[in-house]
Parts: structure tokens; sequence; C-alpha cells
């Protein structure tokens, strides 16, 4: 055998199948985009495209452009004023997530996440040598903080929380957000946050578990909010031993972001996208409300997902008959330990979820 054992944990992701599928049909209907629709603002694309005319072109410091870290830095004075937590800009937010694992997770350590979960979760989770442990969150998506606190054992290492998540589209409440934060304060476990769709809450403000528990490291990133996540630059924040260790990592492994594009980064904190959010919260009422004739449906408060249960038969079952008619969606087992619900992403226009819909409803009724 060539390869490393450890590849077993990379089994091609069942996202890029679906991927492959689309570029073999001709029309496809793809709601099976995990990435915004709306184009990068104009102020950074010119920021992007200024920084490598101007020669920009060399690496950056590890930790990030001066200005960039700079500004981030302001604003986690305003909303935290932890005097602790410093920032760390990496290759999009799967780079800071990478790290944070290898620099937390001791082989043989826990980690806990919930189910459905983003789906680098669990590999990354085998990549650190640790073990997933994974709490079960249907049929509505909320995190019951006494079930994670009967998972927790004495190797439990990190609690991992996506809120907004991939692939429910569910924004924890206030109690849990603040229950978990205290829990893992008590327990001294570190409690990672991928806030990634932060920007994207259309029920309330969005309220960030480092607010109740200043250990709590955050991953987050550029690619959701201004549609950049072929540019690679994400940032993570926390506190400054846990920042100094993924630093550490970082210069011996993707040693930066790309330097132009963090400059185009830096111009984007300036950009309001608040119309893409309107925008997007009146995409998801219309999907819901359609979806809800047909189906069993939770409404998401944020993200850009929805993750009905399937009629009959299994996700994967679904979403073969699905794609027989052109519309691509992806099958829920990919994100969780059931294969029963399918996510559909509306970060689409709204000619193409029409399209979608119709199809759904002819599956849920056929
Ligand atoms: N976390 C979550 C919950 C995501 O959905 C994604 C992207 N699909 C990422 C992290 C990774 O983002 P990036 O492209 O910035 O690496």
């Amino acid at each position: 055998m060539t390869l490393a054992d450890r590849m077993q944990f990379f089994d091609s992701s069942g996202i890029r199948k679906v991927f492959d599928l689309a570029k073999s049909m001709t029309n496809p209907i793809n709601l099976s985009i995990g990435q915004p629709d709306f184009d990068v603002p104009d102020i950074a694309r010119q920021a992007a495209i200024e920084a490598i005319e101007s020669r920009k072109s060399g690496y950056s410091s590890t930790q990030g452009i001066a200005p960039l870290l700079d500004k981030l830095q302001g604003r986690l004075q305003a909303e935290y004023g932890h005097t602790d937590r410093k920032p760390l800009i990496t290759s999009g937010t799967s780079g800071g997530l990478v790290l944070a694992m290898l620099a937390l997770v001791n082989p043989g350590d826990e980690v806990i996440y919930f189910d459905p979960y983003f789906v680098i979760y669990e590999s990354l989770v085998r990549l650190a040598g640790g073990s997933s442990v994974v709490i079960d969150t249907y049929p509505d998506f909320r995190i019951d903080l006494d079930h994670v606190r009967d998972a927790i054992t004495p190797r439990t290492k990190v609690i991992l929380f996506n809120s907004p998540a991939n692939p429910t589209g569910a924004v924890a409440d206030s109690a849990v957000t603040r229950g978990l934060a205290e829990l893992a304060a008590e327990r001294n476990i570190t409690l990672i946050s991928d806030e990634i769709y932060r920007l994207f809450c259309y029920d309330g403000a969005f309220e960030s578990p480092a607010k109740y528990n200043p250990q709590t490291l955050v991953v987050d990133g550029f690619s959701k909010t201004y549609g950049m996540p072929g540019w690679r630059v994400g940032f993570a924040h926390g506190p400054n031993e846990i920042i100094q260790a993924m630093g550490r990592l970082q210069q011996y492994t993707f040693v930066c972001a790309p330097q132009p594009l963090q400059w185009g980064g830096l111009a984007a904190l300036d950009a309001d996208m608040q119309p893409h959010i309107d925008a997007y919260r009146g995409k998801r009422d219309r999907i819901v409300s359609a979806l809800r004739e047909d189906y069993e449906v939770e409404c998401p408060s944020g993200a850009f997902y929805v993750f009905p249960k399937a009629p009959r038969g299994t996700g994967t079952e679904f979403v073969t008959r699905a794609i027989e008619r052109q519309l691509l969606v992806i099958p829920g087992g990919i994100f969780s330990r059931r294969d029963t619900h399918f996510r559909i992403s509306y970060a689409a226009a709204d000619a193409t979820i029409d399209r979608g819909l119709e199809v759904l409803h002819t599956l849920a009724r056929g």
C-alpha cells in the first residue's frame, strides 16, 4: 500500500460527486452549492487588483498583513473587550479549522460536535488523532445541553459548535449559546465556534459564545460573507496562547494566506452586505413556505440552507430521484449518521429556486 492509513478518513466528499454530476448535465437546477451567488464587493475586487498591480506578491507575515490584523483587533476589542483575544489570518476558514484541531487535539482526545455537522469536521478530528463524539440534534436541530453534559468524559478536549449551521441553517438561541459557553468553561474544555455564517442571521442578531466564555476559539472567514470562497482568506481569534500555537503551525504548513487577497479582504470589511442578507431572508421565506406544503421542514434562521426530511425512503434514494429530474441537492447522509434528509442551498437566482420547487412538489406528490 502506497498511501498512508489516514487517507481512509478522506473519502472523496459526496458533495464533490454531485458537483461532478452537475458538470455532465446540460441544464441542471443547481441547489447544491455551498457558496453565495452574489458578487465580491467592488471595493474588495479593486483592492485585490491594486495589490497585485503594486507587486504585493511576497509572503505576508504568517499572522497576516498588519492593517487587516489591526482592523480585526479593533473590532474584537469593541465586541468582546477581552484583553487576551488575538486574531490570525488563515487560508480560509478550513485552514483555521485544520490549525485549531492540530493545535488542540492529542491522539485519544474526544471532540464533541453536533449531528448534522459540516462535512469536514469528522476527517479533521481523525487527522489530529482524536475521536468524534457526535450528538444527535434531530428533529429540530436544537442542542440539548443535558445531552452535552452526558457526553463529556475525562478525555473530552474540544466542543465544536457551528451556528448558524451547515447543513441545517439552524441558529442556536441565546440560552443554548450561553449554556454551552459556560459548560465548556466549567469543565475546562476548549470551545471552538465556527462562525463562518455569522452575518447570515435572519431572525435576530448573531451572538457568539465568546461573549460568555473568553477562552472560546472562533474560526471565521471571508468566503461566505463577501462571496469570495475561492480567495482562501479566513481568520481565527481567541486566547493568545492558542492563536500563537496556530501561527507556529501555519508557518510550517500554509505559510500565510494569499497576500493580495488579504488586501481585498481588508477592503471588504467596509462593504455593506445587508442588501444581500435581506435578499437571502426573502429567499428563505419563499422556499420554506413552499416546502411546508409537502415536506417536514424546520424554518432555518440562518446560513443559506434548508434541510427537509425526505418524504419516503432514504435521503440518498430521494436525491437520486431528484437528480433524474435535473435537480441537484445533497443527501443528508453526507453530513450525518442518519440518511433521512437532504440539503437545499438557496444561494441561487429566484428563477432557479422556483424551478427546483416545482421538481420538489412533483417528487413529493409523485
Ligand atoms: N465551516 C463551515 C460550517 C462551512 O460551511 C464552510 C464552507 N462550506 C467552512 C467552514 C469552510 O469555509 P472556507 O471556504 O472559508 O474554508
